[in-house]
């Protein structure tokens, strides 16, 4: 076209466009997911501004919040359509080819090694899997700040921008026309389509029209005008009142597979895998909302990488039944942003902005309450896990056919995100107890396992009053160290914290059920009654002696031990100065 502007994508969307348009990636349906997916989000940002606003929604068919989908089986051209939010011309530049999505380029390393395109909508560039079925796409689109516009590309590193000046006006929203490859001509065939939107449309809160006819400008539903010339309207309308009533439904009524099904759509994790737990609650009182929460099966790759730097809220806020937002990071505190969910407010006001809406007071109380049932989600984890109870006695756990199911997910729970619990700790000292209860870690009496200091409690000798631990870089170097030496063989456990981050956490986890830490590496150690004072005095000479030989200001103390058996001296931190794997950890700077 003479008068398109033309445009490279950014780098990594071209490898990852190069590698989806060459892919032998057998399930190629998931473009029409992706899709939906799409005009479901577009769907939802005009409907939240219209609660402000009206008139942005402007009036006729445009005011319409739908979905369309048009076959055409002569051009070959499958078309999507929404009446959601639309893209200004400066929107189709940006979130179509110029700027990748962080996540981008962990997502093509992760494709070329597995092939696997399953997860592209977790990696915000689902938009491109559209490229499995066309070689060539249209996308046409109208924002109300601007006018219309045709995005199109082949695919081959370049796409182009024009002002619309020859397709029907859309009033707004935005039309996707994918030019079919001959070996995905099946996506032309209704029935193959009907069925694939079923499937993808369960948790969609919009209805979606299939049309089958070449006259595709005749816009009357089938079932209000018989007579029209389409041959089939899919009216998804009943999928959407189903999931009303779902949200509606007592929790006890949804089955697993029901709350499955559902964390894969939220959370776009396709893999298949279960949620290692969810909770589903309504909360009463001053504040009422109803609450879904998930644990997912596994960690993202790059949670804790970006702890610091990003504030990823995962749970969606709807007020009333109105999607609101998926940026609120007032809903969950920082460590908890693994998990995944929906919050349904009746309290909170719908007619404001989202900037103030952000401020409500309510907020505060929702947090409060979703937290106390995130740590009662994941302490019921671990209660329910056969394998966490081995040590006990055994009457708690009486049904035997979840207990396969339920059996080691504590510890894949916490290998997956026991970062976030120790984070907790250190964050949130409000419910720094209750996370204590779900820290785990191996001693030198856990036998390989993982322990929690309930356990160690359990264990502890008569006598003993403080819990002690070990901090350094691996088990082994642990197991060989000089303080081990006397407590081993007096049978007292030490807990070996062997993460970089564990260091820190020692320094905010001060007691836990009365009972204070000992870092067996420091001063102040005591075990059993202090028996050394005349030690102490028959050895006075030679320890004065040895600290002037050594520099005064290396060394504070020359003191006689009770801590080794065999070795014969060893050199202790001082109670509030760093341990020797702290100085080693804020060398290397690991965390
Ligand atoms: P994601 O949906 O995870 O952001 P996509 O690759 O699916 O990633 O889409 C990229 C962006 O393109 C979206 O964030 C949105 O801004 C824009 N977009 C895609 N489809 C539509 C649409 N139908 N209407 C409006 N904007 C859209
Ligand atoms: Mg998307």
């Amino acid at each position: 076209r003479n008068n398109a502007e033309k445009f490279e994508f950014q780098a990594e969307v071209s490898r990852l466009m190069d590698i989806i348009i060459n892919s032998l990636y057998s399930n190629k349906d998931i473009f029409l997911r992706e899709l939906i997916s799409n005009a479901s989000d577009a769907l939802d940002k005009i409907r939240f501004l219209s609660l402000t606003d009206k008139e942005v929604l402007g009036e006729g068919d445009t005011s319409k919040l739908e979905i369309q989908i048009k076959l055409d089986k002569e051009k070959k051209i499958l078309s999507l359509r929404d009446r959601g939010i639309g893209m200004t011309k400066e929107d189709l530049i940006k979130n179509l080819g110029t700027i990748a999505k962080s996540g981008t380029s962990a997502f093509v390393e992760k494709m070329q090694s597995s092939g696997d395109l399953n997860l592209i909508g977790q990696f915000g560039v689902g938009f491109y899997s559209v490229y499995l079925v066309a070689d060539y796409v249209e996308v046409i689109s109208k924002h109300n700040d601007d006018k219309q516009y045709v995005w199109e590309s082949k695919a081959d590193g370049a796409f182009a921008i024009s002002e619309d000046t020859w397709n029907e006006p859309l009033g707004r929203g935005t039309e996707i026309r994918l030019h079919l490859r001959d070996e995905a001509q099946e996506y032309l065939e209704e029935s193959k389509l009907k069925e694939l939107v079923k499937k993808y449309s369960e948790f969609i809160n919009f209805p979606i029209y299939i049309w089958a006819s070449k006259e595709v400008d005749v816009e009357v539903p089938a079932d209000e005008d018989e007579s029209s010339d389409e041959e089939e309207t899919s009216d998804n309308s009943s999928s959407e009142e189903e999931e009303d009533e779902d949200a509606e439904k007592n929790p006890k009524e949804v089955t697993d597979e029901e709350y499955t099904k559902f964390y894969h759509s939220l959370a776009k994790d396709f893999s298949e895998e279960k949620p290692l737990a969810w909770s589903h609650f309504t909360a009463e009182g001053d504040v009422e909302f109803k609450a879904v929460l998930f644990v997912p099966p596994k960690a993202p790759q790059d949670l804790y990488e970006s702890y610091y730097n990003t504030n990823k809220a995962n749970l969606k806020l709807y007020v009333r039944r109105v999607f609101i937002s998926d940026e609120f990071d007032e809903l969950l505190p920082k460590y908890l942003s693994f998990l995944k969910g929906l919050v349904d407010s009746d309290t909170l006001p719908l007619n404001v902005s989202r900037e103030m809406l952000q401020a409500h007071s309510s907020l505060k109380t929702i947090k409060k309450k979703l937290i106390r049932k995130a740590l009662d989600m994941i302490r019921k984890i671990a209660e329910e896990d056969p394998d966490e109870s081995s040590g006990k006695d055994d009457k708690e756990v009486e049904n035997s056919v979840d207990d396969d199911e339920k059996k080691g997910q504590y510890t894949k729970f916490w290998n997956e995100f026991g970062k976030s619990i120790k984070l907790g700790i250190i964050e949130d000292a409000t419910n720094r107890n209750r996370l204590a209860k779900l820290l785990r870690f191996e001693s030198t009496k856990s036998d390989g396992k993982l322990t929690s200091l309930d356990q160690y409690i359990s264990r502890m000798k008569s006598g003993q009053k403080d819990i002690f631990y070990i901090t350094g870089s691996s088990k082994e170097q642990l197991e060989k160290s000089p303080f081990l030496e006397r407590l081993k063989k007096k049978n007292y456990e030490v807990i070996f914290f062997t993460d970089p981050v564990d260091e820190y956490l020692m320094q905010y986890l001060m007691d836990y059920e009365g009972k204070q830490f000992q870092n067996v590496s420091k001063e102040g150690l005591k075990i059993g009654k202090e028996k050394n004072k005349e030690l102490k005095e028959s050895f006075k000479e030679l320890t004065k002696w040895w600290k002037n030989a050594l520099a005064s200001d290396n060394v504070d103390e020359v003191k006689i031990s009770n801590r080794l058996d065999n070795t014969p001296c060893v050199v202790v931190t001082s109670k509030y100065g760093w341990s020797a794997n702290m100085e080693r950890i804020m060398q290397s700077q690991t965390l």
